[in-house]
Order: structure tokens, then C-alpha cells, then sequence
């Protein structure tokens, strides 16, 4: 797919936790093992959602009591980056890592948030995360503790790198703001029946204080998960785009400067 999204008709459900809500069931398309949700989020490793499914399932009164460290939950100042730093590597077999270090470079010059090579003899360095090459484009939301991966098919671009490392850093997707209908209409009978399950609306974290941001680059596409070509998610406000790219937008930084205070 053009976007770059991970992909299957296997789907399953789980709960998470975002920033400052109670926990959500959230549908997950199963690939190669992962739990991907809305196309490019890894909430973990398929047994690990089984188990985060159980485990809710079997107790439902911690979706009262707060639990903030469980499972794909990512809530809070631990799933924050130590000294706003990333540790990184990249994967020898990955193709144009330029587009790595690009993006990175765009990252640094424009938040708070550092990279820095990973010296796996340092403490400091316990979590860190791995580019790698893969089938599309994904990643975490936040740090999870330990290795963590973003995930570069070979159709990822520069600026789908920077979109991948914006949940690196803890940013979900825009459009799945608890908000997100009085901006744009989302046209369901346009997307693929089997991919509708990303269109759910669920997310609302701290950061939905900021204001809409069509320019976001971690905004879906127009086209996102399409049947025919046809859009499939459409702004209210006329003349604008959504979906670019190619860089972090004002709002995008932002939040980032908001979520790292969080
Ligand atoms: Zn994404």
C-alpha cells in the first residue's frame, strides 16, 4: 500500500491505556506476528496482546484502579525517553539509512528529543530502539522498556520515518482524536471492509488540548486504507491538506514539547 500501512484481514481485539483515560478496547490486524493497529502502531507482539486480552478480561476491575504500567498501556512518565534521549540503532540489512539520519536530523533540529548511538555496554542504554527493515512502516507509541523497533518497508520514506518516530516518542495518530468528527468526515463505504476497524475513534490524550492539526504529520492521508481510490477521510475546513510527510508541523512540536512535559 502506498502509505506504507502493515496489513491483514487477521484481526483480533485488546485493551490499551492512552495518556489520562481509562483503558480502550482497540481492534489489532495481526502481521508477521505484531499486533499493528491503525496501520502502523505496534501495540506488541500478538501473544502479548492475547495475554493484555486475558488479563483485562479476567480482572475487570483494573479498568478502574489505574493500572498504568501494564501491557501496551502508554501512559505516563515511563513511557517517556530518559532525558528526552533515544538511544538507536540501525540494522545492518536495512536499505538507505540515510533516510534514517535524516529524519533524526529533522527530529533534532526541531524538538527537544536526542538520538544517540546505542552502547550496549552503557546502563543508560538498557531501552533503545532498532530501525529495521520490514513490509511497511511501524512503531511503538512511547518507550516500552528494553528493545523496542520501528519498522522500515522499502517504500518508507524519509518523512514516514519521522511520522514512525513521532510514536516513538509517544504521539498517536491525529485523526483518532476523541474530537476528530467535528474536522473531518470519514467516509467508511470507501475504505476496505477488513481495514475499518482503523478508523475507530478511541484516542484522547493530554495533548487533544492543543488545537486540530490538519498539517500534522501524524495525520492519516485522504486516501488512507481505500477500496478504489477514492478518499476516505475528508477535512470540514475547505482548502486544506492532510497527511503531508514531510515534516513535523508547528502543533506537532508542540505537543511534543507538551507530552515530554507530561
Ligand atoms: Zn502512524
Amino acid at each position: 500500500m502506498a502509505d506504507g500501512f502493515l496489513t491483514s484481514d487477521t484481526t483480533d481485539t485488546t485493551w490499551i491505556k492512552p495518556l489520562d483515560t481509562g483503558w480502550k478496547e482497540v481492534t489489532y490486524a495481526a502481521v508477521d506476528g505484531l499486533a499493528v493497529f491503525e496501520g502502523c502502531i505496534i501495540l506488541g507482539t500478538v501473544a502479548e496482546a492475547q495475554a493484555v486480552k486475558k488479563f483485562v478480561d479476567d480482572n475487570p476491575g483494573i479498568k478502574e484502579e489505574g493500572v498504568e504500567s501494564f501491557g501496551t498501556g502508554i501512559v505516563g512518565t515511563q513511557f517517556r525517553w530518559k532525558n528526552n534521549t533515544i538511544p538507536f540503532e540501525i540494522d545492518p540489512n536495512l536499505p538507505n539509512q540515510q533516510r534514517v539520519l535524516d529524519a533524526i536530523k529533522h527530529w533534532q533540529d526541531n524538538t527537544p528529543i536526542k538520538f544517540v548511538k546505542r552502547n550496549s555496554a552503557d546502563p543508560a542504554h538498557r531501552d533503545f530502539v532498532v530501525f529495521r527493515p520490514g513490509s511497511g512502516c511501524a512503531s511503538s507509541v512511547g518507550r516500552r522498556g528494553g528493545r523496542q523497533e520501528i519498522i522500515l518497508g522499502s517504500a518508507c520514506s524519509t518523512g514516514n520515518c519521522i511520522h514512525e518516530i513521532g510514536h516513538t516518542v509517544g504521539l498517536w495518530h491525529e485523526q483518532s482524536r476523541k474530537d476528530r468528527n467535528q474536522f473531518v468526515t470519514v467516509k467508511l463505504d470507501a475504505v476496505v471492509p477488513n481495514a475499518r476497524h482503523n478508523f475507530n475513534q478511541h484516542i484522547q490524550d493530554g495533548i487533544d488540548l492543543l488545537a486540530y492539526d490538519y498539517g500534522s504529520i501524524m495525520h492519516y492521508p485522504r486516501n488512507a486504507f481505500s477500496a478504489n481510490g477514492e478518499d476516505t477521510i475528508i477535512p470540514k475546513q475547505a482548502g486544506v491538506e492532510i497527511g503531508q510527510r514531510k515534516k513535523l508541523s508547528a502543533g506537532d512540536i508542540a505537543s511534543v514539547k507538551k507530552l515530554i512535559k507530561s
